[in-house]
């Protein structure tokens, strides 16, 4: 049997399980620096939640689903995306009625989407999304904006461009479709086009295969109402003065059904020169609306993709987790010593010293080698010599220099060098 993780996932183990957690750590950070708090719900849902929120002409939903039957032949996805599972759990959870209005919510995990697998595109990959949700101001949609763009440069991503477009959710929304089909009707599309401007024509802007050819297509933030017009200005004039760059583009839709307002993405160049984009968002202020008529909760959020985040990173040759090394590494010269070791290492550990030793019964030379492949600062050497005189030899890597020092005295000697 040859064994082989399934197409589209990732083993992360190592430097990159470090370089992960390490991004992890600073999105936490940063998510708290702006008071969000973490939300986790489960991996999968019922199917019908996504269906009913992204819209069923959007790529997630038309073919990029994971979908499971439980024993009782009930249909559940495994979650696609972060926004609907969150708001979801605001509803079922009352939320709104618990904590501190707008409610500012970020999470971490995995999405998983039936994706052809290539250059950061995979079939399970991690996002981290921010919602805020329950307040309509466009000092949040800037908050939110900022939040992305700022960490972005503190992990030293500077080539990023912001791009922002607004959707109309005005009575000028049918004027601008009516205008858009008309333009499209002059262009060849795609098959699935051909599908999603009868059912959505929006989505067309969305489309894959053709996105550059609407340039000349009609621009939907030209048909915003007065106070749709104003909102969007008062975004880009806060912007402005915060010296934050940005561009519009009359092409962004955003892949999901669920926006009216506010869509923005982030994007870089990848080593081609092409296009990336390390995240999307923008304000829906109907999902929860749609959800449960009683509730009136507009929301803006985004998401980020982990896995794009890592390879950018990647290609401007930046690390954020520290590398591994040991305060000490412990070099035994006999068996009495390996056993006199345990404890040792016990000590050393209940210290909050990180440690280790050799388990292979090797010689010296090759526990030596060892310590210096794991960067052992320290070397702590112990045969039977240093056993009947109850010390120990403590050798300082980085210095060569090598003491006698008591048992009751290694962890002073070894908390000195450390601080
Ligand atoms: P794309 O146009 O690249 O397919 P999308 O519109 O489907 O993106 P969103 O649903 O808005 O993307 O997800 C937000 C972010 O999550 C993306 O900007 C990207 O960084 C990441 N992402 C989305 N799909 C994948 C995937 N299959 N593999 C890795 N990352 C992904
Ligand atoms: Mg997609």
């Amino acid at each position: 049997m040859k064994l082989q993780r399934p197409r589209g996932t990732e083993d992360i183990y190592y430097e990159n399980a470090k370089e992960l957690t390490a991004l992890e750590l600073i999105l936490r950070n940063i998510a708290s620096q702006y008071n969000f708090h973490e939300i986790r719900t489960p991996i999968f849902e019922g199917k019908d939640l996504f269906v009913r929120s992204i819209g069923t002409e959007t790529d997630i939903v038309s073919k990029e689903m994971f979908e499971l039957l439980d024993k009782k032949e009930r249909e559940f996805v495994l979650r696609p995306e972060g926004t609907v599972p969150t708001v979801r759990s605001i509803i079922e959870n009352k939320l709104y009625g618990k904590y501190e209005l707008p409610l500012k919510l970020f999470y971490i995990g995995s999405m998983f989407r039936y994706e052809r697998p290539q250059h950061g595109r995979l079939r399970q990959f991690n996002q981290f999304g921010t919602e805020v949700v329950g307040v309509k101001s466009y000092l949040l949609d800037v908050e939110v904006i900022l939040l992305g763009y700022n960490l972005l440069k503190l992990i030293g991503l500077e080539q990023v461009t912001l791009k922002l477009n607004c959707l109309t959710d005005s009575d000028s929304r049918p004027k601008y479709i009516a205008a858009l089909k008309e333009f499209l009707s002059n262009e060849k599309l795609c098959d699935d086009c051909l599908t999603r401007i009868v059912n959505n024509p929006l989505r067309v802007l969305d489309c894959k295969i053709d996105h550059d050819k609407f340039i000349l297509a009609p621009k939907i933030h030209e048909y915003l109402s007065p106070e749709e017009a104003t909102y969007f200005n008062n975004i880009q004039n806060v912007l402005n003065k915060l010296a934050i760059p940005f561009e519009l583009d009359h092409k962004l839709v955003r892949g999901l059904d669920y926006y009216t307002s506010l869509v923005f993405e982030m994007t870089t160049l990848d080593e081609e020169g092409k296009e990336l984009t390390l995240l999307g968002g923008g304000r829906y202020d109907h999902l929860i609306n749609e959800f449960d008529q009683q509730l009136n909760y507009p929301a803006v959020g985004f998401a980020m993709g982990l896995e794009r985040i890592l390879l950018t990173l990647a290609k401007n040759g930046i690390k954020l987790a520290t590398e591994d090394e040991l305060d000490v590494y412990v070099i035994v010269l006999s068996e009495h010593a390996r056993y006199f070791a345990s404890s040792l290492l016990l000590l050393l550990r209940s210290n909050g010293l990180c440690a280790d030793t050799d388990y292979l019964n090797r010689g010296v030379k090759a526990q030596f080698k060892s310590s210096e492949r794991l960067k052992a600062k320290n070397v702590i050497i112990i045969g039977d010599e240093e056993l009947k005189k109850n010390v120990v030899k403590i050798k300082n890597q980085a210095t060569g220099k090598e003491h006698e020092v008591k048992f009751e005295k290694i962890i002073n000697v070894l908390m000195k060098g450390k601080a």
